[in-house]
């Protein structure tokens, strides 16, 4: 199964005219979640061809405005759609009363739509969601304010079955050979029992990526981001201003670069761009750290699938 990775906003702190506030979607057969929904996100979202039905979760990283203030309006639309499926919105710890007093001034309007709000406190851990294929886990970053970064993952796959050699001992094909593929023993009308050894091969990892903004450098970037198809990291600035994106807790694309090293994630994708560098130049310093670097455009979509075999 194959992850999206579709940029709906790549900006900071504003929207430029080719550039809107943080968001991002990943997206699998049937669902996908929004990383941060900054102004616009909705939007972008519609011209992405995201179905707002198919939402599954929105994961907050902080409140700071540009992460936060597409929200409201996107939860108005879900409920003006008459959405009566639950959303899961993971967030840190305000969400919940921010959320709570919009909605008493009147200007959420989400109907009979339950928001299932789960802050996020201390370490993170797993964020559950029903009925949907991902798998997420949030970290606490380093920022100015409480934020947390997520992991989202598909599930692992079942290995690939070999039918001819399942063939040439007897198993018959139908039922069996998916109880075998599922890494069950079966019985065979002979009575003999055969298990999946050497019938299937290792479990196919799902794919998997991280979302990591706003942050310094830290510890939880390179935990979240472990072997990840696709980091996708911010980079406020360029290395020249160092110092001012530590000083304001934001990372370069250098950093974040040997971020991405340390966690041996496969490619990095970085955003949240300040408005006043070229995304080409911090891209390309990150290039020194890591092989595979992509500066994320807004509606440029990544695609992400693990490799086939563990
Ligand atoms: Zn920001």
């Amino acid at each position: 199964m194959k992850l999206r990775i579709v940029p709906l906003g790549t900006s900071a702190g504003r929207p430029t005219l080719v550039r809107g506030a943080s968001a991002l979607a990943a997206a699998s057969e049937g669902g996908w979640v929004l990383c941060d929904c900054g102004e616009g996100a909705q939007l972008s979202a519609l011209r992405a061809g995201l179905s707002l039905s198919r939402l599954d979760a929105v994961l907050i990283t902080h409140l700071h405005g540009d992460h936060f203030n597409g929200l409201p309006g996107l939860l108005g639309t879900l409920g003006l759609e008459g959405r009566e499926r639950p959303l899961v919105v993971a967030g840190p710890e305000g969400i919940a009363a921010l959320l709570k007093s919009l909605e008493r001034a009147g200007a959420l309007g989400v109907g009979d739509m339950e928001v299932r709000v789960v802050e996020q406190r201390g370490p993170g851990g797993e964020v559950r969601l029903e009925g949907s294929p991902f798998l997420i886990e949030s970290r606490p970053l380093a920022h100015r304010v409480p934020t947390y970064g997520y992991r989202v993952a598909l599930p692992d796959r079942p290995g690939t079955l070999d039918v001819a050699a399942a063939d040439a001992i007897g198993v018959p094909r139908g039922p069996l050979l998916a109880d075998l593929k599922a890494g069950r023993a079966v019985t065979l009308p002979d009575g003999r029992v055969v298990g999946p050894e050497g019938l299937v091969g290792p479990k196919r990892r799902g794919a998997s990526m991280a979302y990591v903004l706003d942050t310094v450098p830290c510890p939880a970037a390179v935990e979240l981001g472990r072997g990840v198809d696709a980091l996708v990291h911010e980079s406020t600035y360029e290395q020249g201003r160092a110092d001012l994106a530590r000083a304001r807790g934001h990372s370069t694309g250098l950093e974040a670069a040997r971020i991405a090293a340390e966690a041996e994630a496969a490619a990095l994708v970085l955003t949240h761009f300040s408005p006043s560098v070229d995304a080409e130049i911090v891209a390309e310093e990150a290039r020194a750290a890591h092989a595979n670097v992509i500066a994320a455009k807004d509606l440029g979509e990544i695609l992400s699938e693990a490799p086939s075999s563990a």
